[in-house]
């Protein structure tokens, strides 16, 4: 192919795109819709929390000093703390408090010992004195199932770092911090442009044409990456159509339009967005699907062409917006992740392009097999349908043999 020498390697087209990429300014959000972003500052701890060292088990809360002896050794209880309320009396020499998880550790004790380790007396049996006694069948070290103040948090101390992407967990921690709102990245505004005149919305009779599926599809993927989707409808495939359309994007982040940006004589898109000053950045990339992406920028705005057929759309979305939309939401780690696994059967292909080829996948001897689609055109939605990841099969690579260690990208899109 004589033009391969100028296509970008992927690599390389999508840290040029993450350049072109800052986190938008923050914005504070309740902490639930926080998930899935990430802190534009520090987040200070405002408690020490657990606030007191406390009971991890159920059992029993007991000096250490008192268990150095023969097994069993016999306490007497002194109380019993429940979770959410306060002990009353020190442990003293030779006794222990009944201890429930959660609970707070009673001043004395240095241990607690599971219920499971103990044998509770009957009160006959128990001496006189005291009516309440427990058989301890270990001898626990200094600590042992008791959680430390602080183990969580400490008051003034960082709780969570600038760009720590915010998962449930994380959220948890706000949460216990009485926090009701954090500082994130706003999320990105994503324009969605369809172009074709062989288009139609799902909700006309389509009379010889078909439906615009790339656009909903792609403003389904920008939601499930963090953007807020704007669907700015179909264009028709004459210059003016395109730039007019295009030119109704002022207050978007990120432009994104399907199709037109081939060798086709009707392909407008590069050229309406060059009539509208954005510059563009480069154009096509060296992959099978999605050789024809298009990228430029006007302001801070990213415009970025994808290719119009349906697959191509979504692998180039996987490959290049997604981790686009999670940098302007200001995560840290944005490449698509990667996970090994091994081919079943063969590939082949010419050197020149990374092929990225939709496949199903099993779990064999603790290794992930995985299987091409038998269809891999890139017009067919039923090779990306039922696949689970996409398989890079390097640019400058010609075949892969049975069994071959291969890396794996899991889609965004699947259910
Ligand atoms: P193009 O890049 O304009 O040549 O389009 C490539 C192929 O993708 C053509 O077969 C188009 O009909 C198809 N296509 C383009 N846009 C869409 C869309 N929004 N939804 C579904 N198919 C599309
Ligand atoms: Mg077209």
């Amino acid at each position: 192919m004589s033009d391969t020498p100028a296509l970008l390697p992927v690599e390389e087209a999508r840290a040029r795109i993450l350049g072109l990429c800052t986190p938008l300014p923050p914005e504070w959000v309740p902490v639930d819709d926080a998930l899935g972003r990430a802190l534009a500052e520090d987040v200070l701890a405002r408690r020490t929390l657990p606030p007191w060292d406390n009971s991890a088990m159920d059992g029993y809360a007991v000096r250490t000093a008192d268990l150095l002896g023969p097994l069993p050794t016999r306490l007497s209880v002194g109380e019993t703390v429940f979770a959410g309320k306060l002990p009353l009396r020190e442990v003293l020499p030779g006794t222990c408090a009944r201890i429930m998880t959660g609970a707070p550790l009673p001043s004395g004790a240095d241990a607690v010992v599971m219920r499971e380790r103990t044998r509770s007396v009957p009160p006959e049996q128990a001496n006189d004195a005291v009516n309440d006694a427990v058989d301890i069948l270990e001898a626990p070290g200094p600590g042992q199932f008791i959680r430390p103040r602080g183990e969580d948090a400490r008051e003034g101390d960082v709780l969570l770092r600038r760009g720590t992407p915010l998962g449930i967990p994380e959220l948890g921690l706000l949460w216990a911090q009485g926090m009701a709102s954090v500082p994130v990245p706003r999320r990105p505004r994503v324009a969605v442009l369809s172009t074709g005149d062989e288009l139609c919305r799902v909700d006309e009779p389509p009379g010889g044409r078909i439906v615009d599926t790339n656009a909903p599809a792609l403003a389904l993927a920008v939601r499930r990456a963090g953007g807020v989707p704007t669907l700015l409808g179909i264009a028709r495939d004459t210059p003016e159509a395109v730039q007019e359309a295009l030119a109704r994007t002022d207050g978007f982040d990120v432009v994104l339009t399907s199709a037109g940006v081939s060798v086709g004589d009707h392909d407008f898109v590069k050229d309406a967005l060059e009539a509208l000053g954005v510059v563009q950045h480069f154009w096509r990339v060296a992959i099978k699907p999605g050789k024809p992406l298009v990228v430029g920028q006007r302001g801070a705005a990213l415009f970025l062409g994808l290719p119009g057929n349906p697959t191509s759309s979504l692998v180039t979305f996987e490959l290049f917006v997604r981790p686009a939309l999670r940098r302007l939401l200001g995560l840290e780690d944005v490449e698509p992740a990667r996970v090994p696994g091994r081919l079943e059967g063969r590939l082949a292909k010419a050197p020149g392009l990374a092929h990225f080829v939709r496949v199903t996948s099993t779990w064999r001897a603790g290794e992930l097999w995985v299987k091409p689609l038998g269809t891999q055109t890139s017009g067919a939605l039923r090779s990306a349908s039922a696949a689970s990841h996409l398989l890079h099969f390097p640019r400058e690579q010609s075949s892969l043999t049975d069994g071959s260690h291969v890396e794996l990208i899991p889609l965004s899109w699947v259910a």
